[in-house]
């Protein structure tokens, strides 16, 4: 079995459809969105920027500057696709900029404590407990330092707009794969780990750590998202707002169809066959809550004129509606407070053992039916909630009297 890699698991996670197309098919996913450009730009120079920090050669604000504008304008391309058309390439460049210049503001001179590595390879040995069988995995992590004697930090960065909360980075499984990797090369050395995101585009740094128990726990749930991709026949899309920067979309049994007739000219989309089914069925069942709310009305103005007139049948050309209004007694059932008190009624009355079992559902009709004393029912019906209910029938005129 080839070794997963976190990315990987994560693909899965968000979609498993997507997971299919980019690792099942293996169907290059050739479109490059913005924010992905964007990430990698400032990653090559924040790489760039503490391999030197490592050589003891911090590069001045101005140099960084340089470095991430020539790294943009050297690799920019029209392909690179800008999914919020509101923007141009210049707006995610500022973006790139402003995070830069933020971070070496705040960190200068790099000190805090001293880069091992950037863009490091780790590899983590899984091993379910119940069966002992072992899964690889691997992940680049961005950054190592350490920060004292045994004290190591995984950093990484992020230049996306969403700002996770404190529990969700408590939450997060990457770091933590990479954690158990780096406990695995150095059993001896590694004393404690400190998980670092550096969230730049907001300026915030954000800090977790693991107890045993928890890296236990993230091993075996990475074990169990390994055995569901293993086993998935059928990689369900799971649709979110991610699917936006999704290059499958023209593949995607969920997006295909929206995709593929989103640009056709009026009159050809309105003449495509699905959206025509779909016009035709959303009209029929327009139509249908129409009908619905016209017969509603109909019946309760019927039922209004039989009321007001008394009347249990009425007469149409070739029809008799039967109506019927009747009111029930809705007793406590056993989440209601006041039960207790109704059996105790019961109890009190002598009536207990008659009714064997207390059923709320038919007591009403126990009540009429029994020949107890009045004074007794009336006890009882001060329990129920009157509840009252109409049907309309409707009898043909010839069948009438043959029912
Ligand atoms: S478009 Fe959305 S649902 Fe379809 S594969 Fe991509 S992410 Fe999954």
């Amino acid at each position: 079995m080839p070794p997963y890699s976190f990315t990987r698991l994560n693909t899965y996670q968000t979609c498993p459809r997507k997971y299919k197309f980019s690792y099942v098919d293996r169907i290059k996913d050739e479109e490059e969105s913005v924010e992905f450009f964007l990430g990698s730009r400032v990653h090559e120079t924040m790489k760039w920027l503490y391999d030197d920090v490592r050589n003891r050669n911090i590069p001045s604000l101005g140099d960084v500057v340089c470095d991430f504008v020539g790294r943009w304008d050297k690799n920019w391309n029209s392909s690179v696709k800008i999914v919020q058309a509101q923007y141009g390439p210049a707006h995610y460049k500022n973006i790139g900029l402003e995070c830069l210049i933020r971070y070496y503001q705040r960190y200068y001179p790099f000190a805090a404590s001293s880069t091992l590595d950037t863009e490091r390879w780790v590899y983590a040995k899984l091993v379910d407990r119940n069966t002992g069988e072992i899964f690889a995995l691997q992940g680049l992590l961005d950054r190592l330092d350490r920060a004292g004697d045994g004290v190591y930090e995984i950093h990484d960065y992020k230049t996306s707009r969403y700002l996770p909360s404190q529990a969700e980075v408590d939450g997060d499984m990457q770091l933590s794969l990479y954690e158990i990797g780096l406990r695995q090369q150095f059993p001896d050395d590694v004393k404690k780990v400190d998980l670092v995101w550096h969230y730049m585009a907001h300026e915030r740094e954000m800090r977790s750590i693991r107890t045993p128990e928890q890296l236990g726990e993230i091993e075996h749930l990475t074990i169990q998202t390994i055995r569901a991709i293993e086993s998935d026949t059928e990689f369900r899309p799971i649709e979110s707002r991610l699917c936006d920067w999704c290059a499958y979309q023209p593949l995607c049994p969920a997006k295909k169809h929206l995709f593929e007739t989103e640009m056709l000219p009026a009159e050809e989309f309105l003449a495509e066959e699905g959206v025509g089914l779909v016009n035709a069925y959303t009209e029929a069942k327009a139509k249908r809550k129409e009908l619905e709310t016209l017969e509603e009305e109909a019946k309760e103005r019927l039922v209004e004129y039989a009321r007001h007139f008394g009347l249990a049948a009425v007469r149409g050309s070739d029809i008799v509606a039967k109506i019927n209004i009747s009111v029930e007694h809705k007793y406590p059932d056993a989440k209601d407070p006041r039960r207790g008190a109704l059996e105790g009624l019961l109890k009190q009355l002598g009536l207990w053992e008659e009714l064997t079992s207390l059923n709320t559902g038919n007591l009403d009709k126990k009540v009429a039916a029994a020949a107890w004393d009045e004074t007794m029912k009336d006890q009882i019906r001060e329990f129920g909630q009157p509840k009252e209910s109409v049907a309309v029938r409707l009898v043909r005129l010839k069948d009438e009297g043959h029912e």
